[in-house]
């Protein structure tokens, strides 16, 4: 089984979630698809079994012994990726998007596309299974490919080590790399926050899951810092039969866990937000 968690924004404590149920049973596959941002190997510090480079578009590169400084690429430039600094044309890394059109209208030749080569996937083991995990490098764009790169590597390491669950931890937003890391799977997860601005989020992830024909359940983490707004996104979702999955209440512990490099369960198997994550869990997988 596939379980997917996301949410709208960054910030709602999916990562801590996605820890939680990857520890809670024995033997899973955990899967980072946040490539932008992957977190869930400095809690768990996998050894490395398998590295992989990710090929992710190209950038352009001036070969200064052939341009005359005639300064055509940078009016045709959208992205105004390229500047003169020090009297030289300068092509910055982060803006390139590597669309190739400077090498076409170049008069000189004297710009070249090379490969965008410092993304990487890793693969290895932790100490409740087998971890994949994505490592974008900075300015490389996030299309999904990478995502999918970690869905299709986690499904085979499952099956080579007959692991029957895959603890997918999502990517923030609504845009291709949540597409990658939702489609296919059994079940999704949102994750929210109770503020207005949580309640909008969640509201588009949903209309996402929701064309995939998935019935997203949703947890409200931290609805005790505004019980308001927290009736409010149980009050929608009723309204719109989504499920709550269960409300986890802001903790310190969760804190002092992510310090000492553990998952709540962790950290302190007998606390309520860690039996509250073990009856969310039971209730996903089984209802
Ligand atoms: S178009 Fe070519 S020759 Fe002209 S400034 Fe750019 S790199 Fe140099
Ligand atoms: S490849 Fe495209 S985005 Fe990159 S510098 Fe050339 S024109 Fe600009």
């Amino acid at each position: 089984m596939e379980i997917a968690i996301i949410s709208g924004k960054g910030g709602t404590g999916k990562s801590i979630i996605s820890a939680a149920f990857a520890t809670l049973i024995e033997n899973v596959v955990l899967a980072d698809c946040d490539v932008d941002a992957a977190n869930l190997y400095l809690i768990f510090n996998p050894v490395h079994e398998e590295e992989k480079i990710y090929i992710g578009g190209h950038k352009a590169v001036i070969d200064y012994d052939k341009c005359s400084m005639c300064g055509l690429c940078i009016s045709y430039c959208r992205f105004e990726a390229i500047t003169t600094v020090n009297n030289k044309i300068t092509i910055s890394e982060t803006s390139c998007d590597g669309c190739f059109l400077c090498t076409r209208i170049c008069p000189e030749n004297a710009i070249n596309m090379i490969q965008n080569d410092k993304s990487r996937m890793f693969s290895g083991s932790f100490r409740n299974g087998k971890m994949v995990y994505g490592r974008l490098a900075p300015g490389e764009e996030n299309s999904g490919k990478l995502v999918n790169m970690v869905r299709e590597k986690a499904k085979q390491v499952a099956k080579e080590n007959g692991i029957k669950m895959i603890i997918l931890d999502g990517p923030p937003g609504i845009g291709c790399p949540v597409i990658s890391t939702i489609t296919g799977v059994d079940k999704v997860v949102i994750v929210t926050e109770p503020s207005v601005s949580g309640l909008h989020d969640m509201k588009r992830t949903v209309e996402i899951v929701k064309k995939f024909n998935l019935n997203p359940w949703i947890i409200i983490n931290k609805f005790n810092l505004n019980n308001e707004m927290s009736r409010q996104i149980e009050n929608w979702c009723k309204k719109h039969k989504i499920s709550v999955a269960g409300y986890l209440p802001f903790t310190s512990q969760i804190v002092n866990a992510m310090v000492q490099q553990m998952s709540i369960i962790e950290y302190n198997k007998n606390s309520e937000i860690s039996k509250t994550l073990g009856t969310i869990y039971n209730t996903i997988i089984h209802e």
